[in-house]
């Protein structure tokens, strides 16, 4: 008989079980190198669900003999921890960057979890490393704040990312457009390896710590490909299909990344680098999120082509091992199939059908067309749409009145009426589904502006109970109905930037 397992919790950092991952790989793939605490740190918030995946015990940031505040504000690291900032490269708005690199990050090393995994935790923010170019190694409140909630709102959505621990803020002022404060913000993810660290050795013609790198990517995350006839074409195969359903993804909810330069892609297909990432609010295909990105490489719906670009810098990478360009380019092939293939199920699972039709993309594309006709508030729209009622008459006023143009929608729902009931399943039914795949709340820019504020004001209860909206975006949760309306006319006029 199998009973149900306590989780297991450790009983202090120092009976943490370290693995040597990474860092394994020698010197010529990172830097050992000290944090540089944060003078008087404090609290912005952590994450309780991860601490609990970790198997630490719930007041584990508090606890006086756990030490996190000192550990977590790069001041005195736990025993075990042995931080290392790594090498990477990369082509940055489409243009080759050179060396770049953990220039304000810490790999403090990989932690094995009850689940049997194990898992790195990295601090950002924790000050210079030999990679830091011009940079001050540091983060500010406002960008850590950022990066803490939207890798939990995009694991709540159940999209791979890196997580967010916890944020620790401080009164270090930290020059950007103006002073702001420093902040560090530990994020946990099982690699935080890059496509950049691949065109790293490429590049600088390594093809020794080339082979290192792609056998240790394989062993650790990828084993299946060991067996197959060119494990490093198959490895390329696998990081496109798992690429092409990251892309899916994040085109289903209308979240858009920002920055999408190849040192930003993981190997392992989790969203990663939050900078200036955004929800589409009024639906505009070619929204672009970030301010420093003039030409609109990095715009919603350039997204899943601009994931392909980066794979072909990643397969140029890999050349030396794979041999034969032929097979890179068809290891590439994969991204075309699976990436329509997710992003179509994904679109017919948001409105709400199981099977799949021929006619199905025609349905789905022409709503698009309509919510950026009339610029239509993107994830209102589709929760709405669970709510749509099959009934003959019924007006679904909720829904329709979102548009401009009344005739248009009501053709396109009379088609939708037409196709549903080809699929012969009840309206509370379809919308219970559809509502596990349409999110009632997104993390808007102007959610986050007013948690920022009020945490630079020294009160961080916002971030606190945004995280926990975020946690479970598809629930209904009637005391937070605020967090789920249409945005205030002054969320327009927020510019976010790569500043950070
Ligand atoms: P990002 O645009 O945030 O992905 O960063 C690109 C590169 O610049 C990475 O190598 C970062 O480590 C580095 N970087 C960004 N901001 C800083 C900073 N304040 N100090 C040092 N390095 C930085
Ligand atoms: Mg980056």
């Amino acid at each position: 008989m199998n009973l149900p397992q306590e989780p297991c919790t450790w009983a202090s950092p120092a009976s943490l079980s370290w693995t040597q991952g990474y860092a394994a790989l020698g010197e010529d793939f990172h830097t050992r190198v000290a944090a540089q605490a944060l003078p008087s740190p404090f609290w912005v918030a952590t994450s309780a669900g991860l601490a609990r995946e970790l198997g630490w015990p719930e007041d584990w940031a508090t606890r006086s003999d756990w030490g996190s505040l000192a550990c977590f504000s790069g001041g005195t690291p736990w025993p075990g921890m042995d931080p290392i900032a790594t090498v990477y490269s990369g082509h940055q708005f489409g243009v080759w960057a050179g060396q770049l690199g953990d220039g304000r990050a810490l790999l403090l090393g990989e932690v094995a979890t009850p689940a049997g995994t194990s898992l790195e935790l990295q601090l950002k923010g924790s000050g210079r490393t030999p990679y830091s170019r011009m940079g001050d190694g540091r983060a500010v409140l406002r960008s850590s704040i950022r990066e803490f909630l939207c890798s939990e709102a995009l694991h709540g959505l159940g999209i791979p990312t890196t997580r967010a621990l916890a944020v620790v803020g401080s009164d270090l002022p930290v020059r950007r457009e103006t002073v702001e404060t420093g902040a560090v913000v530990t994020r946990v993810a099982p690699s935080f390896v890059r496509f950049g660290h691949f065109e790293h050795f490429a590049h600088h013609d390594m093809p020794e710590q080339l082979r290192s790198l792609a056998d240790y990517v394989i062993e650790r995350y990828y084993p299946a490909c060991r067996d197959a006839a060119n494990p490093y074409a198959a490895l390329l195969e696998q990081v496109s299909v798992r690429t092409a359903e990251l892309m899916a993804a994040w085109q289903a909810v209308g979240f858009c990344h920002g920055v999408m330069n190849t040192d930003n892609m993981s190997i392992l297909g989790l969203t990663i680098d939050y900078g200036p990432f955004g929800f589409l609010d009024a639906f505009d295909p070619g929204h672009i999120c970030n301010h420093s990105d003039h030409q609109g490489r990095y715009a919603y719906n350039r997204q899943p082509h601009i994931a392909l670009w980066n794979l072909h810098a990643l397969a140029q990478a890999l050349l030396p091992l794979i041999g034969e360009t032929d097979d890179a380019l068809q290891a590439l092939e994969s991204y075309k199939t699976a990436f329509p293939q997710a992003l179509e199920a994904r679109m017919r699972a948001k409105l709400g059908l199981q099977q799949a039709l021929p006619q199905d993309r025609q349905l789905t594309d022409e709503l698009l067309r309509l919510m950026a006709q009339d610029r239509v508030d993107f994830t209102i729209t589709f929760r709405r749409l669970g709510r749509f009622s099959t009934r003959a008459g019924a007006d679904n006023t909720a829904v329709r009145d979102l548009f401009l143009d009344h005739a248009a929608f009501d053709a396109w729902a009379a088609r939708y009426r037409e196709r549903l009931a080809q699929e012969g399943c009840s309206d509370p039914e379809r919308r219970a589904r559809m509502d596990l795949v349409n999110p009632k709340y997104v993390l808007r820019n102007h959610l986050l502006e007013v948690a920022i504020r009020r945490s630079a004001a020294g009160e961080h209860d916002e971030v606190k109970r945004l995280l926990e909206v975020l946690e479970r975006p598809y629930d209904e949760q009637p005391e937070h109905e605020a967090y789920a309306g249409f945005p205030p006319d002054w969320a327009t006029s927020i510019e976010v930037s790569c500043s950070s």
